[in-house]
């Protein structure tokens, strides 16, 4: 299985999963199709499955269409967004499996952003690395607004993803990496780890590069999203308890 990354709009990522020795497809958060059709007409490919990832439309916004072109793909959900995935046929919960080609995915119930949000994971093959798509739920750098759930719920979210291995691939939704960088300097600034990859990244957008995938390992060490519990972190949000410094963490980040 080989992930195509697709720019859409204006900064959303779609990631289109190639199997050649099929010559088949599926994609994750068509958020508009014609990016979808122009690569699936390139690889003269057949698209069999729509993963998505929650509601909104920057995510779902190319389903219609592409239903309309292929009447037989599947459109895979989360349970709890019964009603708000244009087209949506399967509603998965916490612990199903999706198949494509060889490949099978965990899904992943991580509220938060949505309250309905899910994410796809595909361990690795062999020894290689495992490919995380988590929509607007944990981004690199960064994580997701709390538009429908609490800080309770979102730090539960991101422990179960921060439960992945290191070498887990990070297929966020969004190019926001430098800004949520910029932030994260701003309540985490002696993390050495956190200073080189906002150097990095900076000439990475210089040159106008993706920065997505990233890597969950790096994650750890550099999202301010994913260490509640470091001293640093603690001291910025002046708390001590684990779920309060997020929220408090995330409240700046949101005025940012
Ligand atoms: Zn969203
Ligand atoms: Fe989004």
């Amino acid at each position: 299985m080989q992930v195509i990354r697709l720019e859409a709009l204006s900064d959303n990522y779609i990631f289109l999963l190639h199997d050649s020795k099929h010559n088949i497809a599926a994609v994750v958060d068509p958020a508009e199709a014609e990016p979808v059709l122009e690569k699936l007409a390139e690889l003269k490919a057949d698209l069999v499955a729509i993963f998505n990832t929650h509601h909104h439309n920057d995510h779902v916004g190319g389903n219609k269409q592409l239903i309309e072109q292929f009447p037989q793909v599947r459109v895979y959900g989360g349970a709890e967004d019964r009603g708000r995935i244009p087209g949506q046929q399967v509603f998965l919960q916490q612990g199903d499996r999706v198949e494509f080609a060889d490949r099978i995915a965990e899904v992943v119930f991580v509220p938060g952003h949505t309250r309905a949000h899910i994410a796809y994971y595909f361990p690795p093959e062999q020894a290689g690395f495992g490919d995380l798509f988590c929509g607007d739920t944990l981004f690199s750098g960064g994580c997701g607004r709390l538009f429908e759930g609490t800080p309770t719920q979102m730090v539960d979210s991101l422990s179960k993803l921060r439960s992945l291995p290191d070498d887990t691939r990070v297929w966020c939704a969004h190019e926001y990496t430098l800004k949520n960088l910029q932030f994260a300097l701003t309540v985490d600034g002696d993390n050495a780890d956190l200073k080189k990859r906002y150097d990095e990244v900076k000439a990475y957008r210089s040159r106008k590069e993706a920065t997505i995938p990233s890597l969950l390992g790096v994650e750890k060490r550099t999202n301010p999203f994913l260490r509640w519990e470091q001293p640093s972190l603690q001291s910025a949000a002046k708390s001590s308890d684990p779920v309060q410094t997020f929220a408090r963490i995330r409240g700046m980040k949101d005025r940012f």
